[in-house]
């Protein structure tokens, strides 16, 4: 899957803002690559959870609509852990079609995560500078 840098750079802010909380948002892109973050409000506003406000997550599919995109997945930080799915990360991932990227303020890692029979599976991310 493809990233483009200021993707990366926009969740890395957006997840120093929300701390000490994690932070939450959609990704827009295509089927191959992620262009735009859409941030979300955390409904859950806790240090080790998240819950993207369904208006948030409506919003951003209108606008991705709009550009002739798609919401291609999620977006969480963990404020004090790595960039690996939690148990409850596992637990509430639902979305098949979704690409999963976690950002860990403490290693600055993002790692990408796709559900696979149940499991949260890493995907490889390949950071792009032209888009
Ligand atoms: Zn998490």
């Amino acid at each position: 899957m493809l990233v483009c840098a200021t993707v990366l750079r926009d969740i890395a802010r957006h997840a120093e803002q929300a701390v000490p909380n994690e932070c939450c948002g959609l990704l827009i892109g295509t089927g191959t690559g992620i262009e735009s973050v859409h941030p979300a409000r955390n409904l859950r506003q806790s240090p080790t959870r998240y819950l993207v406000d369904p208006a948030d997550h409506f919003a951003a599919i209108k606008a991705s609509r709009q550009a002739g995109l798609v919401v291609v997945g999620a977006y969480h930080s963990h404020p004090t852990s790595s960039a690996w799915p939690s148990q409850t990360d596992e637990q509430e991932a639902r979305n098949a079609d979704f690409l999963y990227l976690i950002v860990s303020v403490v290693t600055g890692e993002t790692r990408g995560f796709r559900l696979v029979e149940g499991r949260l599976q890493a995907v490889p991310l390949q950071v792009t500078r032209d888009c």
